[in-house]
């Protein structure tokens, strides 16, 4: 038996429960059918439909606040090391289950089976991460005055509620529930309606790992109504957000009326900038990688190639010949490397920047074309002689379509670089040290990578500026959006307070 089919065989096993039950909430540590019915999920594969899944609306939202409400002052009280303990053993109830969640996620989202395999695990080393940090999630300053001594404290902020989107859905939602849960709060999580599998694994996992029910509650359902109201809701304290930067602004205006504390982590069109003093080899290596793994369908992707004219020739043909060489196919073949993109309306959109690029004068100089009409593949696309302008090079088009725009000078690849809405990450490929300091500190990103494509580290900060998003994750940084400083001075002595309407 084919590796292959040996996980379509495996996959069937974990989906007859989903075949079998559907998808629930999960509310206060029981499953709820939803109060709008049901709606289904299809696979990107070949658009069967996987399972009926509960459709939440305000009134289950209402419940999962409240079940969050409830079980806040117990969580947060818990002692530190308990909570460590709890979330370790999630971590481990991850890894036990990675494969399932990694077959479940690939069929779910079209994601290939090479690169969902780390993501599982990818979610178990968040949970183990932030559970490292428990103990001293609380602690504070001493910032001593000459009449006082000022201490500060972090306290968790309360309920909180975490949207989040289908491209890689299980890593990216422990991203945002492990430091939540870690900080002391608890959860209410709407999944994107498209990916809706492995966030049900999560909330089973970790209820099974320990974690006291109404901590992670999950409703399922649409963006405009159950996420909307999660949005509204005056117990939720804040809301850890991914996906689209429109949406975003949306979840600002929704949550004005309740003033709600928001982390908006958001789209991107990043440049990577390719000098000609560069490792060329390994430079072409990374651009490839950041731009057609995980399907394109990645806030981190290098989708704008700015590459000196000196080299473009010689480069772009390479690339050409890789892009072609890239396997497309069933996700669950450990060999391929790109899978169907996640729906139907999302293949419309990214096949429509195939006319659209036409149309604006750019050369297709791979793909460019859909892959028969099974499921939703698309050949792995390059643009070149575009210019910075094009919408190719504008519109973030999330999936395996790169395009490829010609410099000359320094200054003019910063200026492409920078003339963009987002502004995400960064990857500058030279092997000369001053220009990439200076190129560095004026390129507008959140993250930047230089002569490296993004390696992921926990400790450092992640987030984006412009229309890339507001506030970081990662280290410390979580803590800070999860939790509430808190100051207290306390007199060293008797000093002087200003007497008012004593004589
Ligand atoms: P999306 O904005 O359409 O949806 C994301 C989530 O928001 C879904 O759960 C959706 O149901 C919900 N939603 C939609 N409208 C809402 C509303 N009015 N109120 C509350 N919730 C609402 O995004 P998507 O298409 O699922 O995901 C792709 C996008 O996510 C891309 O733009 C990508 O760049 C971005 N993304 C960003 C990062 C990052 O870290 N910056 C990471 C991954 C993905």
């Amino acid at each position: 038996m084919s590796v292959l089919d040996d996980n379509i065989t495996k996959l069937d096993g974990y989906l007859d429960r989903f075949r079998n039950g559907g998808i629930k909430n999960r509310i206060a540590g029981q499953d709820c059918a939803g109060s709008a019915g049901v709606f289904q999920t299809l696979s990107p594969v070949d658009k069967s439909v996987i399972c009926d899944v509960a459709e939440g609306s305000a009134e289950d939202i209402d419940c999962a606040a409240k079940a969050a409400a409830d079980a806040f002052p117990a969580w947060r009280d818990l002692p530190a090391p308990e909570r460590k303990r709890i979330l370790i053993r999630v971590a481990e109830g991850i890894e036990a289950r990675a494969e399932e969640i990694a077959l479940c996620e690939c069929w779910d989202t079209g994601q290939a089976f090479k690169f969902m395999s780390k993501a599982a695990l990818r979610g178990a080393e968040n949970f183990r991460y932030f559970a490292d940090q428990v103990v001293q999630a609380r602690d504070g300053q001493l910032l001593q005055s000459p009449t006082l001594m000022n201490v500060t404290t972090r306290k968790p902020i309360g309920p909180v509620g975490v949207i989040t989107p289908w491209n890689t859905p299980f890593m990216l939602s422990t991203w945002k529930i492990a430091p939540a849960l870690a900080a002391g709060c608890t959860v209410v999580h709407k999944p994107a309606e498209a990916s809706p599998l492995t966030a049900r694994l999560l909330v089973e996992i970790a209820e099974e790992a320990g974690l006291p029910p109404g901590v992670l509650n999950t409703v399922n359902g649409f963006g405009e109504t159950a996420g909307k109201t999660l949005c509204e809701h005056p117990d939720i304290k804040a809301i850890a957000f991914v996906g689209e930067s429109r949406t975003g602004s949306m979840i600002i205006k929704q949550g004005a009326d309740t003033l709600k504390r928001n982390h908006l982590e958001l789209g991107g069109k990043n440049p990577v900038i390719v000098f000609e003093d560069a490792d060329l080899d390994r430079a072409l290596d990374a651009v490839i990688f950041m731009i057609y793994s995980i399907n394109g369908e990645r806030c981190t992707s290098s989708s704008r190639l700015l590459i000196q004219q000196s080299i473009r020739a010689d480069f772009e043909a390479k690339l050409v010949e890789r892009v072609n060489n890239i396997k497309v196919g069933h996700p669950l073949d450990p060999t391929t490397e790109i899978g169907p993109l996640i729906s139907r309306e999302h293949f419309d959109k990214v096949t429509s920047y195939f006319d659209i690029a036409a149309q604006d004068g750019a050369t297709t100089a791979a793909g460019g074309a859909a892959i028969g009409d099974e499921g939703y593949f698309v050949k792995p696309t390059l643009f070149t002689n575009a210019r910075n302008d094009m919408r190719i090079a504008q519109e973030e088009i999330f999936g395996p379509v790169l395009t490829s725009i010609p410099f000359e000078t320094e200054a003019e690849a910063l200026a492409l670089a920078n003339d963009t809405a987002y502004g995400l990450t960064g990857y500058l490929w030279t092997n000369d040290l001053t220009r990439a300091l200076r190129f560095t500190e004026a390129l507008e990103a959140g993250m930047i990578w230089v002569n490296s494509e993004n390696v992921r580290h926990l400790p450092t900060p992640f987030g984006g500026v412009k229309a890339s998003g507001i506030g970081r994750d990662g280290g410390d940084w979580s803590f800070d959006f999860y939790m509430e400083q808190k100051h207290i001075g306390f007199a060293t002595g008797a000093h002087k307070i200003t007497r008012l309407g004593a004589l």
